[in-house]
């Protein structure tokens, strides 16, 4: 029989009934007729590619733990990036890496002050949790209505409490990558003691050619810790694995703070014979790319307002009529991602997939301006 709910005493931190629960994209319902697709979750459409797959099977000494620290990984992105593999810390997706930092960086002080994370809003849905899991208190920024970060207001949000900023480029919803100027000015205008991370999770998909590149501002600056993942171009979003690349302050402080063992020997093969085949995935990644140009230049013909998309995704600030958008699109069997009363966001996915949404966009009268 199930313990009746409040019989056991035990209490969560105060934090946890404060935080929402990470929403995940779901898959579509079957529609009679027609294909489902998932546009929910920004994943990449493409199974794995065959050297991958042969990896992953070649994999078999699963009885034992992987390598706690990623060598072969970390060896073969240093090369890749040209930086040293001590800079590299991996973990589960990402998001593992995120946390990593945020349990490093941004919890509270002795006396139970809340140290102060600063982000634009609306970004990663996960922000909001991981740094109030860390003890940390969020600090949002509206982003401006072209959907990309308002880096002035950033700045003057930065206070002495502030530990940690979160720059997401492109961002994820709205899809703006950030450009290189602005990154500068922004963080040669906060102390050099506040921590940047620049999270280009789908850098592979930038085409913009003004943007930021994380890297060079990790070589430049030493405050600057940079992430990566094998969720989006590489298509390992299951297996996750991702790394930020810092300096050794930073990773020294990382490397106590990651959970053990986070990314299997099987994730780390794939990641591995992902990066000794980059041309295959570069040349998947631009099938990408030339499908979110299509769909954005149909849905501009068609007067819709779209931000500048940078990712494999595509933001539709539908305000009100938002979860009826979403609700037509499940009709056509297509999952999209839907923000409250705020917008849409739609995954670029297969062609045909990217051809229904544009067809249900046609057909939809409120027009996002
Ligand atoms: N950062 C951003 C901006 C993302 O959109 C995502 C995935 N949706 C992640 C990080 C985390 O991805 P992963 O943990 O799979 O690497």
């Amino acid at each position: 029989a199930a313990v009746a709910a409040g019989t056991t005493g035990v209490t969560p931190r105060p934090v946890m009934d404060r935080l929402p629960k990470y929403a995940a994209g779901r898959p579509p319902a079957p529609v009679e007729g027609l294909t489902s697709y998932k546009l929910s979750s920004n994943e990449n459409p493409l199974g794995p590619l065959p050297a991958v797959a042969e990896a992953i099977a070649r994999e078999s000494a699963v009885n034992r733990y992987p390598d706690a620290v990623s060598t072969r990984l970390r060896t073969a992105l240093a090369r890749f990036l040209d930086v040293p593999a001590d800079d590299i810390v991996t973990g589960g997706g990402s998001l593992g890496a995120l946390n990593q930092i945020l349990a490093a960086f941004a919890g509270q002080q002795d006396d139970g002050t809340p140290d102060e994370v600063v982000y634009a809003w609306r970004s990663f849905e996960a922000y909001p949790i991981s740094v109030g899991l860390a003890g940390a208190r969020s600090v949002q920024v509206p982003v401006l209505a072209d959907g990309r970060h308002d880096l002035d207001a950033m700045a003057a949000a930065v206070t002495e409490r502030t530990k940690v900023v979160l720059l997401c480029t492109p961002n994820n919803p709205t899809g703006p990558a950030l450009r290189r100027a602005e990154t500068e000015r922004f963080i040669q205008s906060v102390p050099g003691s506040v921590l940047i991370v620049v999270d280009e999770a789908y850098q592979e998909f930038v085409r913009d050619p003004e943007a930021v590149d994380g890297i060079e501002l990790y070589r430049k600056y030493p405050n600057v810790a940079v992430l990566r993942t094998f969720s989006k171009a590489h298509g390992l979003a299951g297996l996750r694995v991702g790394y930020s690349i810092s300096h050794p302050e930073v990773t020294q402080y990382l490397r106590v703070a990651a959970v053990p063992f986070a990314v299997s020997s099987i994730a780390e093969a794939a990641a591995v014979a992902s990066l000794e085949h980059f041309g295959d995935v570069v040349g998947r990644v631009q099938t990408l790319v030339d499908e979110r140009e299509r769909v954005t230049a149909a849905l501009r013909e068609l007067g819709w307002d779209v931000p500048d998309a940078q990712g494999n995704f595509v933001w539709l600030a539908l305000g009100e009529a938002t979860p009826e958008f979403s609700q037509q699109a499940a009709a056509q069997a297509l999952s999209v991602r839907a923000f409250g009363t705020e917008g849409v966001r739609v995954s670029i996915g297969e062609s045909e997939a990217n051809s229904r949404f544009i067809e249900l966009c046609r057909a939809f009268t409120k027009v996002p301006q």
